[in-house]
């Protein structure tokens, strides 16, 4: 007899919602959680980020209000007084996730998992067993192996600061980059971006990096392009200076942010001792099912590298847990068009394929483009502008749409349910017979030729 059905290692987003729905088919749960529980997005990623970000669109609709004819002052961000009210809420979340765990009979062990056989975890000294062992330990930031490196912060760091940084250097050009860049600017930071190439979210669909690049530029961004930093130093003031493999130097920071990827946390799993298999970047492989190389474990969430996202993490566990336990032996994630938000100013989203992936996998002839350009009518009387652009990809010759793309004010709203209609098929002439909502940004979407 095993102590348990199914162990958990890591209360994130993928490892609560698997335990929580196995525990509703009746199995005998344990997570184990050396952090606190919720994982990244609840504590150190979606969440404050989502805070944040609010906090800094605040900051840009009071400066916009002159134009509406609203009298305002210059607004001043206390920025304690933000962040007391932001980690309120996170424990607030904290707390309701402890108590989802409680109600629902699962065993909370707190510390470091380490797996001695594919059957056998053990925590603070003791060895658990279990039928079915998951593995949602998430990513950690990644940061440069160069002279210095230690001188500058991640995103984790970023949400320890007391005080807003007076003038930062963000070094990277993905996900966490960009959104850090644009909130710390709309609140108040004199921010520089530095890529190490010339590109800004290189997946990404022209159209939203392009936009994004302008806009970014515009709202007062100092961006950096093909400056990759070799070291970092900091002066007898305390400033911070970066210099590039090519010489150029950056300097007068006082806080240094590394947004240059992530990593899976496998570290202390002791993966190798049971032969559990990974990728060249430490990810570890599984089939479509979740199932990781050795029968009995599997794995959800970041620690696989598909699409490092919440909802993906969640679904994931959730499928994994109906199969297990729930009797639902095909049930498993479909990773094709998954909807992603980057909460950049303006935010931008996107689902399905860019243009360029869609000719390399139907060819150039298959493949028509809409796309479309304007002002949001938010800006008919503000004196900053932002763009707004849209692009649909579609496939000849009854235009299935493939790839949808947004970006500008509300863009972030605006794509979950057009990714619906997506994923369902919905080619271009469904979207010309939808009737639009006027006068939205959104129903540009519906009325595009
Ligand atoms: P996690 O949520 O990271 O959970 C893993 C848990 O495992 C952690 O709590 C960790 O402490 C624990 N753990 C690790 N090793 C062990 C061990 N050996 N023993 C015990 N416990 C262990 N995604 C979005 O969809 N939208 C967003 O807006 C968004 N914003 C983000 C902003 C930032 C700054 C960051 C960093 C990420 C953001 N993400 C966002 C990504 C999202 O946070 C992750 O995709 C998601 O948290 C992954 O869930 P997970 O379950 O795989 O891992
Ligand atoms: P990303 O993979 O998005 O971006 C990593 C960036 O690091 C790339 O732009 C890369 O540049 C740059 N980089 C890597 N090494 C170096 C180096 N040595 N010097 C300079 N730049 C370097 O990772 P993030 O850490 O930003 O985010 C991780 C994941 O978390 C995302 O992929 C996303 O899935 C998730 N996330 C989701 C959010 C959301 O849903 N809104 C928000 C935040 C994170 P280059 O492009 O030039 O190679």
């Amino acid at each position: 007899m095993s102590d348990f059905d199914f162990i958990v290692i890591g209360a994130g987003s993928g490892g609560l919602a698997s335990a929580r729905r196995a525990a509703s088919y009746g199995a005998k749960v344990a997570v184990v959680e050396s952090g606190r529980i919720g994982g990244t997005c609840v504590n150190r990623g979606c969440v404050p980020k989502k805070v944040m970000w609010y906090a800094a669109g605040i900051m840009e609709e009071i400066r916009d209000a002159a134009g509406y004819g609203v009298r305002v002052s210059e607004p001043q961000l206390d920025w304690s007084l933000l962040r007391q009210g932001r980690d309120a809420y996170v424990e607030r979340l904290n707390g309701i996730y402890a108590g989802n765990v409680t109600r629902e009979n699962i065993t909370y062990l707190e510390g470091e998992a380490s797996i001695s056989d594919p059957d056998r975890v053990r925590v603070a000294e003791s060895d658990y067993t279990c039928r079915h062992l998951l593995i949602a330990t998430g990513s950690e930031p990644t940061v440069p192996d160069i002279q210095g490196s230690e001188l500058g912060i991640t995103s984790d760091g970023f949400f320890e600061l007391d005080s807003m940084p007076e003038r930062v250097a963000i070094v990277g050009a993905g996900y966490i980059a960009v959104e850090l860049a644009g909130l710390l600017n709309s609140l108040g930071s004199d921010v520089t971006l530095i890529l190490r190439k010339t590109q800004l979210l290189r997946r990404f669909d022209p159209i939203l990096r392009d936009t994004l690049m302008e806009e970014m530029t515009a709202a007062g961004i100092n961006v950096v392009s093909s400056s990759e930093p070799a070291r970092v130093t900091k002066n007898l003031q305390g400033s911070l200076e970066l210099t590039a493999i090519n010489g150029e130097g950056q300097t007068g920071f006082d806080q240094l942010i590394w947004a240059t990827g992530r990593s899976p946390r496998v570290a202390k799993l002791g993966l190798e001792r049971i032969g559990v298999r990974q990728d060249k970047h430490g990810n570890i492989i599984v089939d479509e099912f979740q199932n990781a190389s050795v029968p009995g474990i599997y794995a959800v969430g970041d620690v696989t590298g598909r699409y490092p996202l919440t909802p993906v993490a969640i679904a994931a566990g959730r499928h994994l847990a109906d199969r297990l336990f729930g009797g639902k032996t095909d049930a498993r994630l479909d990773y094709e068009f998954v909807p992603t938000v980057v909460f950049s100013h303006p935010p931008l989203g996107t689902v399905g394929l860019t243009e360029d992936e869609a000719c390399d996998r139907y060819g150039h002839d298959s493949v028509k483009v809409y796309t479309t350009r304007f002002r949001n009518m938010y800006h008919a009387l503000t004196e900053r502008k932002t763009a707004t652009a849209m692009k649909l990809v579609t496939l000849r010759p009854d235009e299935r749409i493939v790839g949808l793309h947004v970006i500008g004010h509300g863009a972030d709203e605006m794509l979950q349910g057009f990714s619906v209609a997506v994923r369902m098929g919905a080619t271009k002439a469904d979207f010309d017979r939808t009737i639009a909502i006027h006068p939205t940004a959104a129903e540009e979407f519906v009325t595009m030729r």
